[in-house]
C-alpha cells in the first residue's frame, strides 16, 4: 500500500483564502481590524521564525500582527506588566505568548494572565475547561489543525480508534478531548501514550488513526502501524539541515492508508487556525454572536 498523501499546505491555503475573505467582511461591517500581539521572549531562532509567519500570515490575510520583544533576562512581573497593558488595549484582540519562555519564568503564571476572551492559543483554564465540556470558545491551533486535515481528507473519526502518542496541554491533552467531543471530528475511542505507558508499539498498532506528537525524530516506525491506518505527524525534528516529524515517513507510508509529510502537513495548520481564531476573539469583542467554534 502506498499511502495518500494529506497536503496541510494546499489545505491551509485554502483556510487562509477564506479567513481573508472573512476578515474583509468584518473590517467592512465593523470598520475594525482584527489584530494579534505576539510576545516574543529571548533569542531562540526557532522561535523567532514561528512568530515571523504568524504576523506574515496575519497581514496576508488582512489583519494586523505586532511583536512585542523581550530580552531573555526580563522579569517575570515585567512579563505580567506586559500582558495587562495588551489586555486591557481595545485594539489588540489577540494575545500570544510564544513558548518556551525562559526557565526562571514560570509559564502557567504568564499564560493564566491573558485574557480568556483574547487568549487566541486557547490555553487560559477557562478555554481549557471549556473545550473539555464540548462547547470550546477557542481551540488550541495545532490540535485543531489536526481535526481539521483528517476532515479535509475525508477520514472518519467516528467510532475510530485514535491513538494520540504525548500528553501535552499544547497538543496530546487537547487533540485527545477534541477527538472524544460528540459530534463532527469526534466521536472516536480514543487513548492516550506517554512516555510511561507500556507496551506503546502495541496500542499504536491497534489504531484506526495515529496522532504523533512526541518530539522524537521517527519514533513511529512502520512495524507500530496497521496497514490503512491514517498518521498524523505533529512533529518537528531539526536532524542537521533538516525538518524530520515523529513519523518514519519513507517506510510508514508504505503501511498507512493516508499520512501528513513534514514540512508541509501540520505546521501550515497550525497558522491557519491561529489566524481563524484572530478573526474569533476580534468578532467576540466587538460584540457579534458567535457559533461554538469548530
Ligand atoms: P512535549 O515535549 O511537551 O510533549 C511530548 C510528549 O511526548 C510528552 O507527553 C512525553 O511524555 C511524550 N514522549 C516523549 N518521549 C516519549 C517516548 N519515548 N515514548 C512515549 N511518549 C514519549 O512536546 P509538544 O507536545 O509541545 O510537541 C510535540 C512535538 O510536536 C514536537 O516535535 C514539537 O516541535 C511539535 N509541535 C509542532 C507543532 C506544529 O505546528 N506542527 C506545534 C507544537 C508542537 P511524558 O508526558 O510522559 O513526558
Amino acid at each position: 500500500m502506498t499511502a495518500a498523501l494529506i497536503d496541510g499546505k494546499s489545505i491551509a491555503a485554502s483556510i487562509r483564502e477564506r479567513i481573508a475573505g472573512d476578515a474583509a467582511a468584518f473590517r467592512q461591517r465593523s470598520g475594525v481590524t482584527p489584530h494579534l500581539a505576539a510576545v516574543l521572549v529571548g533569542d531562540d531562532p526557532a522561535s523567532a521564525v514561528y512568530v515571523r509567519n504568524k504576523q506574515r500570515g496575519c497581514e496576508q490575510t488582512g489583519m494586523t500582527g505586532s511583536l512585542h520583544r523581550l530580552s531573555a533576562d526580563v522579569s517575570q512581573s515585567q512579563l505580567l506588566e506586559l500582558i495587562a497593558r495588551l489586555n486591557a488595549d481595545p485594539d489588540v484582540h489577540g494575545i500570544l505568548v510564544q513558548l518556551p519562555l525562559p526557565r526562571h519564568i514560570d509559564d502557567a503564571r504568564i499564560l493564566d494572565a491573558v485574557d480568556p476572551l483574547k487568549d487566541v492559543d486557547g490555553f487560559h483554564p477557562t478555554n481549557v475547561g471549556l473545550l473539555s465540556q464540548g462547547r470550546p470558545r477557542f481551540i488550541p491551533c495545532t490540535p485543531h489543525g489536526c481535526q481539521v486535515l483528517l476532515r479535509e481528507a475525508g477520514i472518519r473519526t467516528a467510532g475510530a480508534h485514535a491513538v494520540v502518542i504525548g500528553r501535552s496541554d499544547i497538543v496530546g491533552k487537547p487533540m485527545a478531548s477534541l477527538l472524544l467531543q460528540k459530534g463532527a471530528g469526534g466521536d472516536a475511542t480514543v487513548t492516550v501514550c506517554h512516555s510511561r505507558t507500556r507496551d506503546l508499539a502495541a496500542i499504536v498498532r491497534e489504531a484506526d488513526i495515529v496522532i504523533a506528537a512526541i518530539g522524537r525524530p521517527h519514533f513511529v516506525t512502520a512495524d507500530m502501524i496497521r496497514p490503512g491506518a491514517t498518521v498524523i505527524d505533529v512533529g518537528i525534528n531539526r536532524l542537521g539541515q533538516v525538518l524530520v516529524g515523529d513519523v518514519e515517513f519513507a517506510e510508514v507510508s508504505k503501511v498507512a492508508g493516508a499520512i501528513t509529510p513534514v514540512p508541509g502537513g501540520v505546521g501550515p495548520m497550525t497558522i491557519a487556525m491561529l489566524l481563524g481564531n484572530t478573526l474569533r476573539a476580534a468578532r467576540l469583542q466587538t460584540g457579534e454572536t458567535l457559533e461554538t467554534a469548530g
